[in-house]
């Protein structure tokens, strides 16, 4: 086995793969990162050159045509903005961006300054032309953050890219967000965690074995704010602008990166009823909620998720 890890995205890009030999294992993660470099100058909200702020610039009033993969992105989040009601809504960058700066600073942002950045929010006034491959915003000041969508994308692409480089068997995690192909030689499947580390009272985990597919992971271990004995979390409740209360940990397991990237994000703000509903709802989904309530931990597994033949 050949491993590498790298910084990507804001995080850590780890690739995992059986190849015939150095070389060709080398060959294959240098093109791979380089593929989820080249994204990240596209889909990043923090470089200011990126394909996706210029449009935040460019596209106001009128539709610009955008490149393939910012193409796929948006349009994937525009999907899911509308099959959740709004809760997965990547126009929230105003608001985003005001709680990035309030985790650096550790104090909840001014709430007349999370309504003035809402003002500049909502999905509706973002428009995906698919005929024309364009995007149209309608006001200025506009700012978009895909960045609860684009990872899972990434690790996609990676894997695409190992698999013409002639590697069958690769996994690509960047950070919570994974994707893989064959199992390694000689197993069923890539030996997957998830769950709760983090719980109040002991660690909720489950051992999943997976070929061809992608698992996300969404929750607030990494980034959140604690404050005034609240924990805030990085993931936007887009009704109040306000990062989300209920302490939840939301794992999806799909086909591809894309789709569990987007909706575990997504799930996280419907909470764990909604979501529930939501993941059942779609057959090619698979979900473990756990929502870490003071008292007790709740544990949602949806029906596909129950037959995913888990173990330990
Ligand atoms: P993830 O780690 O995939 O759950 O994504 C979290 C990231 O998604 C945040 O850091 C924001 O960039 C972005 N985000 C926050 N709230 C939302 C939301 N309601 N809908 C879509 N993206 C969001
Ligand atoms: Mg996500």
């Amino acid at each position: 086995a050949f491993g590498a890890v790298e910084p990507n995205m804001g995080t850590l890009v780890r690739i995992k793969l059986y190849a015939r030999d150095e070389a060709q294992a080398q060959r294959a993660i240098r093109a791979a990162f380089d593929r989820i470099a080249q994204l990240d100058d596209i889909l990043s909200d923090y470089k200011p050159r990126s394909e996706l702020n210029q449009i935040c610039r460019t596209a106001v009033g009128h539709p610009v045509r955008v490149s393939g993969d910012l193409f796929r992105v948006l349009d994937a989040s525009e999907q899911l903005a509308v099959e959740t009601g709004g809760a997965f809504d990547i126009t929230l960058g105003p608001v985003t961006h005001l709680w990035r700066k309030a985790r650096q600073e550790h104090r909840v942002p001014e709430l007349v300054a999370v309504h003035e950045a809402l003002a500049h929010c909502g999905c509706r006034k973002l428009h995906v032309i698919v005929a024309q491959h364009a995007i149209e915003l309608d006001e200025p000041g506009m700012q978009l953050d895909v960045g609860g969508i684009a990872k899972g994308y990434a690790a996609d692409e990676a894997l695409a890219v190992l698999s013409k480089a002639g590697i069958s068997s690769a996994l690509v995690a960047a950070s919570g967000d994974l994707a893989f192909s064959d199992p390694p030689p000689g197993q069923t499947g890539w030996k997957i965690g998830v769950g709760s580390f983090d719980s109040a009272e002991a660690p909720f985990t489950r051992i999943l074995v997976l070929a061809h597919g992608a698992v996300s992971t969404s929750g607030d271990s990494e980034q959140h704010l604690d404050a005034g004995g609240t924990r805030y979390s990085h993931i936007i409740d887009p009704k109040t602008g306000m990062g989300l209360t209920h302490e939840i940990t939301v794992t999806i397991v799909a086909r591809h990166g894309i789709d569990s990237d987007g909706m575990s994000t997504a799930v996280s703000v419907l909470g764990a009823e909604r979501g529930f509903e939501l993941v059942e709802r779609k057959p090619e989904l698979a979900a473990l909620i756990v929502e870490n309530g003071r008292s007790h931990p709740q544990i949602l597994e949806s029906s596909r998720f129950r037959l995913l033949g888990t173990g330990s």
